[in-house]
């Protein structure tokens, strides 16, 4: 394993291979703004998979919700948001850039080393206006979190999801935030995708449910791959904690800049219900049938981003290693963020070769996500394949028309195993779900 990637390398990769690209790219870029390419959007589709399959799916005590990016400008002001989610904003006098002071190491410019302005609090929330007349009535924002809109909607789904305490509502989507200081790739930037999960609990459980949930979510980016001395559990000292919290855990990453928060796990208390209570005027409690009783509920809330989490796995699966004489790149991605699961590849693009390939191609797409490629060189196709982070390559080559039997590579191990096509798939589906490689008394395993 490599001791630290750089984030250059990384950037350069998903440049390369379709992960990511510069927003407006054509236009000169647009400053912390990324597109994700064809690879990106698979993987970064199957990170949102996963985390909804696990939050969601795997559970009976958690239902789904989605909701809209502008809410009724009430929401921010109840929330807090309107007047607290604010940075302080320092400005350079010489060069006029703009800095958050609480992350300047000194209080100077770190571009020119120029004076800086008294700082000024600054609000994140991007405002727009609906509607055709620009007035102040008319003044709303893109949401900041996606949580707002599961509170706003707590009463409506408790009602039709016939769910006991403890439960949740899961949500994944587009929030934004006006940050004053981007950067580190998609680590960073204004418009963003959140994971995010309310457990509303009985008070006095609100403990052990959080401790559970920090767990819970610590384990989840381990068995997706992420190596556990890269992660980190930090809990929030006094001074740090939101006016609302009761004690919040970050689940840090070692990225190249540094240990970084990935996912932030909070004990709301009652504060959201109750403030959204008071000020719609609308009563948000929980009946507990059973033991005859009313109260406002607590909430857990593990929240997490989708883009942090892309750049993590990305940083993890990244390696380099040296095969017979030649470096290789690798992204050992867990086969179930892998963009491509499957590349099927003729040995060369020839028309004796290509029917079957074709029809293994045919075969295996309704059950997999399959790349077919037959430019270049194999050795350049297999290459690709690794940086993208396909598990398994499938060739078709001279010998198959004879004899109908392919071979699987193996990313990792680089192990081929020849099998007949007949088996193809239910092989496949066996080695995605983790079983080893060699298992079988098929394979005819090369070593690397
Ligand atoms: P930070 O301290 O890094 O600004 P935060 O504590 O403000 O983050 P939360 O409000 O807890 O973040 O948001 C939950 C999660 O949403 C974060 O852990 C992160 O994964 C993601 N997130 C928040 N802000 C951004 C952003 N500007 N760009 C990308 N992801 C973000």
């Amino acid at each position: 394993m490599p001791a630290k990637v750089d984030m250059d390398k990384i950037v350069s990769l998903c440049k390369r291979r379709g992960f990511v690209f510069p927003s407006s790219e054509i236009y000169g870029g647009l400053a912390s703004c990324w597109d994700y390419g064809p690879m990106g959007v698979e993987l970064k589709r199957n990170v949102r998979d996963a985390w909804w399959k696990a939050v969601v799916h795997e559970r009976d005590d958690v239902v789904g919700l989605d909701t809209s990016i502008m809410m009724h400008p009430r929401v921010w002001v109840a929330s807090g948001h309107v007047d607290g989610f604010t940075d302080p904003l320092v400005e350079c006098k010489s060069c006029h850039l703009r800095w958050r002071a609480d992350e300047l190491e000194k209080q100077r410019c770190p571009q020119c080393d120029g004076e800086l302005t008294e700082p000024r609090m600054f609000n994140l929330m991007f405002k727009t206006s609906m509607g055709p007349v620009e007035e102040e009535a008319s003044t709303i924002y893109l949401r900041p979190e996606t949580a707002q809109g599961i509170f706003v909607n707590f009463e409506n789904v408790i009602t039709t999801s016939r769910k006991k305490l403890p439960m949740g509502i899961a949500q994944t989507g587009k929030s934004f935030r006006n940050e004053i200081t981007t950067g580190n790739f998609i680590f960073r930037t204004r418009e963003f995708e959140q994971l995010e999960l309310e457990y509303f609990v009985k008070p006095g459980t609100d403990g052990e449910w959080f401790d559970y949930w920090v767990k819970e979510r610590f384990d989840w980016y381990v068995k997706l791959g992420i190596r556990k001395e890269n992660l980190r559990l930090r809990q929030h000292g006094k001074d740090e904690l939101a006016h609302y919290a009761k004690d919040c855990y970050d689940i840090d990453y070692l990225f190249p800049m540094g240990w970084s928060e990935l996912e932030g796990i909070a004990n709301r208390g009652d504060f959201d219900l109750t403030q959204h209570a008071k000020s719609s005027g609308k009563e948000l409690i929980y009946y507990d049938a059973e033991a005859n009783e009313k109260y406002v509920p607590y909430v857990i809330e593990p929240s997490a981003g989708v883009d942090r989490s892309v750049l993590a796995f990305l940083l993890d699966a990244y390696d380099e290693e040296e095969v017979e004489g030649e470096k290789r790149t690798v992204v050992r991605l867990h086969p179930a963020l892998a963009p491509i699961k499957v590349a099927v590849l003729p040995l060369s693009r020839n028309e004796k070769l290509t029917p079957m390939a074709k029809a293994v191609y045919r075969q295996l797409c309704p059950s997999f996500v399959i790349d077919y490629d037959d430019s270049q060189s194999i050795g350049r196709r297999y290459r690709r394949q690794d940086e993208i982070g396909t598990p398994f390559c499938v060739t078709v080559d001279f010998e198959s028309l004879e004899d109908k039997q392919v071979t699987i590579r193996d990313r990792d191990s680089l192990a081929q195993i020849r099998v007949p096509v007949e088996e193809l798939n239910k092989i496949l589906e066996a080695k995605l779900k983790g079983e080893a490689f060699d298992a079988s008394s098929l394979w005819a395993t090369r070593q690397k």
